[in-house]
């Protein structure tokens, strides 16, 4: 059966609202809808622009609501955990009072049943707001506005600026040759897998077959590999920082031709080699986990493979190949 790893990558930011938003947001914090007008019309949420005609619109901004009219809806039985609710609710577009379109909202309705075309529902303001949309937790049967909780106030600034988490969420399968190469490494030994058609060798184990040839590589085609090898290229990471980002000083990762072979390790962490220090040609040797505390994590691009940490200087003089830094896979 397949094994699959998990993994989530987000990219938190900030995002500056502008004058339109910004006091949308800012209303919002302080319990109140704004709407931009556009000619005759009452847009909510606010924009900057029409968006018929692109034309800019003059920040006209009117309150509306806080009650409207359900105009359509769909129930969501099973919410996740990216709704904003934790029970079955609605999601309803809901024209305000005074809006001349409808905004897209939660009810907390309790069931189906109780939600139709026409009904009036008016928000349930969160009791602590930052001048998000979330400041409206959901909207509720009637025309009577109300604060979930203790009402802590409004922030004493204008909301300026938004934080913003973009994440993604994937399953990748992870090859059985992938897991082999990780179990050699508990022994202090690198494996590739030789192609019987074309004799090139892959490593790491996350692509068990030859693109070449279209053949699948599997036990049969195992060879023991050299812990020995040459930098071709090198990279230099400054960390910016951010939400996760562990390291503080500038680190490498480098790519490591094996000796007697054409195999590249990409991305490979270095130890006892000073960022100052490194240059192509450098001899280095692979640096492993002890035997009795073996490593299991499954290679990521400039994560350790394993029980390989990564590759120290070997102390032998380098090799002066100008092809060296053709070598990058
Ligand atoms: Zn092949």
């Amino acid at each position: 059966m397949t094994r699959f790893v998990e993994s989530t990558i987000t990219f938190p930011y900030k995002r500056s609202l502008g004058p339109v938003t910004g006091a949308f947001m800012t209303a919002l914090a302080e319990k109140r809808i704004l709407g931009v007008r556009s000619g005759a019309a009452v847009l909510v949420p606010p924009m900057e622009w029409d968006p018929a005609t692109g034309a800019e619109l003059t920040a006209d901004l009117v309150e509306v609501g806080p009650a409207g009219t359900v105009e359509s809806w769909t129930w969501v039985p099973a919410p996740t955990e990216q709704h904003p609710l934790d029970r079955p609710f609605a999601f309803a577009f809901i024209r305000l009072d005074g809006a001349s379109v409808p905004l897209l909202h939660a009810v907390d309705a309790g069931s189906a049943a109780a939600v139709s075309e026409g009904m009036r529902v008016a928000p349930r303001w969160r009791g602590q707001r930052i001048g998000h949309i979330t400041d409206i937790q959901c909207f509720v049967l009637g025309e009577n506005a109300e604060v979930d909780g203790p009402d802590a106030g409004s922030p004493a600034q204008p909301v300026e600026l938004m934080d913003y988490t973009a994440a993604v969420t994937y399953s990748t399968p992870v090859p059985v040759m992938a897991d082999r190469a990780v179990a050699a490494t508990r022994e202090q030994r690198l494996i590739g897998l030789r192609c019987p058609a074309c004799a090139r060798v892959y490593v790491g184990g996350d692509r068990p077959y030859c693109p070449v040839d279209a053949l699948e590589l599997g036990p049969d085609s195992e060879v023991d590999l050299p812990s020995t090898g040459t930098i071709t290229n090198f990279i230099v990471v400054e960390p910016v920082r951010y939400p996760g980002q562990t390291e503080t000083e500038p680190f490498a990762r480098v790519f490591v031709l094996l000796d007697d072979t054409e195999v590249v390790l990409t991305y490979q962490p270095v130890i006892d080699l000073p960022v100052g220090d490194i240059h192509v040609g450098v001899r280095v040797a692979a640096v492993w986990a002890p035997k009795a505390a073996p490593v299991d994590t499954f290679s990521g691009i400039g994560r350790p493979m394993g029980s390989l940490l990564g590759w120290t200087p070997s102390g032998e003089p380098d090799v002066n190949d100008p092809d060296l830094v053709n070598r990058i896979y």
